[in-house]
């Protein structure tokens, strides 16, 4: 690639950047329905190009049961996952541009998160999400860019489980088990015999681990491996979800419970003016967002639940009383905040992926999902001050 023609584009990325700048974005996506569902009876009415979305009440049909929200953008059931990347391009290469980037999945369980996020179940490249193409997109682009920018990218994996933060990408035993041994072989190496040293001393070097330990950019105490080939970047996210989807069954789909975050740690060093920059990229796959009973769960789905509940309100929270320039945000209250204080409010830009299932019985928990979003689609976020 062309050094100018880089310029370039970027300085057009830029302009369209300074629009994104402080607010969040919310675009909603829609889930198809699914082979063997029964007979598809829909909620949805209406999927606008310009952004519009029409719901109706299954129990009050007729005009009364409508209801319409906008967002910045609304995907009908068939988008693809292509489609839905090239949407989010600009906002996951300005991560290169030294910006913080978070980009959430929002929903009920079974609303597509996961899909969107990471592909479905054993993804060919067409059906990679967004984590996916967003690691490969960054890698591949900093590598265009060798000579004028030398960039250097590291990834990190952590699930949050009843506000125990733990690492995906870990091999340490005790905390969790590599299905194979090939794994444990691939980290191995990468970390002992290759560049992961190199990495950590390369960010050492610039100061940086040092600052983004402190600032909470980096999760604390997870391995972060570099990626030099788009084959890490396959890897990595296979061994990540391996060990999330090992915790899944020995604990009951334990992931529609947990938020999964990868986090995208990137480091250039311009090669005329020898400054350096640094950005992350956030991308995270939240808990279902349903509300449970408390009524009929107890014991170990009732602390969960709380958790749950506990960490998607604090969520909301932070976005709110950034939203009111209010002088305290609450980042400290959930370790999820805590984690992605760096890429929420301040000059960070955020993205929230609003996930449908289109099912009239999902319809309450549909209504509740949107009502969150609509209120968040309001809010902007840059003019507030953080507090710590
Ligand atoms: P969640 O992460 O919100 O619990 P999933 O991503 O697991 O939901 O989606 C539930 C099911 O729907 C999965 O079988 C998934 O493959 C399928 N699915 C979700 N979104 C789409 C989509 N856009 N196109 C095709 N299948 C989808």
């Amino acid at each position: 690639e062309n050094y100018h023609a880089v310029l370039t584009e970027n300085r057009k990325l830029f302009n369209e950047l300074q629009e994104l700048k402080g607010n969040i974005r919310v675009f909603c996506r829609v889930r198809p329905f699914l082979p063997g569902q029964g007979a598809p009876n829909t909620v949805v009415e209406y999927v606008g190009e310009d952004g519009e979305l029409v719901v109706t009440n299954p129990t009050r049909p007729g005009k009364d049961g409508l209801r319409k929200f906008r967002f910045n953008k609304v995907y009908s059931p068939d988008a693809t996952q292509a489609e839905v990347f090239t949407d989010i391009k600009p906002l996951v290469r300005s991560v290169l541009d030294g910006f913080n980037v978070c980009i959430f999945a929002y929903g009920q369980t079974g609303s597509g998160k996961t899909y969107t996020m990471t592909g479905p179940d054993g993804a060919s490249e067409e059906d990679w999400g967004v984590n996916y193409r967003a690691l490969n997109d960054l890698f591949k682009i900093s590598q265009s860019r060798k000579g004028n920018i030398n960039y250097e990218v590291g990834v990190q994996m952590v699930e949050i489980y009843n506000e125990q933060v733990l690492d995906l990408l870990s091999d340490d035993s005790s905390q969790k088990k590599y299905p194979f041994c090939f794994n444990f072989l691939f980290l191995y190496s990468l970390s002992f015999f290759t560049s992961c040293f190199r990495f950590t001393l390369t960010l050492h070097t610039l100061g940086i681990l040092s600052t983004t330990s402190q600032n909470g950019l980096a999760v604390p105490d997870a391995r972060m491996y570099p990626v030099k080939s788009t084959s890490d970047v396959i890897t990595l996210m296979d061994i990540g979800l391996q060990n999330r989807s090992v915790g899944a069954t020995a604990m009951n789909e334990r992931s529609s419970r947990s938020h999964s975050i990868v986090t995208v740690h990137v480091c250039g060093k311009d090669m005329k003016t020898g400054s350096v920059l640094y950005g992350n990229l956030h991308l995270v796959d939240l808990a279902g967002s349903e509300r449970v009973d408390r009524s009929e769960v107890k014991g170990d789905r009732l602390r969960e639940a709380q958790h749950i509940n506990k960490s998607l309100s604090s969520l909301g929270d932070v976005i709110f009383s950034l939203a009111s320039k209010s002088s305290h945000i609450p980042y400290r209250n959930s370790k999820l905040t805590q984690l992605l204080q760096s890429s929420l409010g301040g000059q960070a830009k955020t993205l929230m992926f609003v996930q449908l299932n289109p099912d009239a019985i999902s319809y309450s928990e549909s209504m509740s999902t949107l009502k969150f979003a609509e209120r968040v689609s309001g809010v902007e976020l840059g003019a507030a001050k953080s507090s710590k």
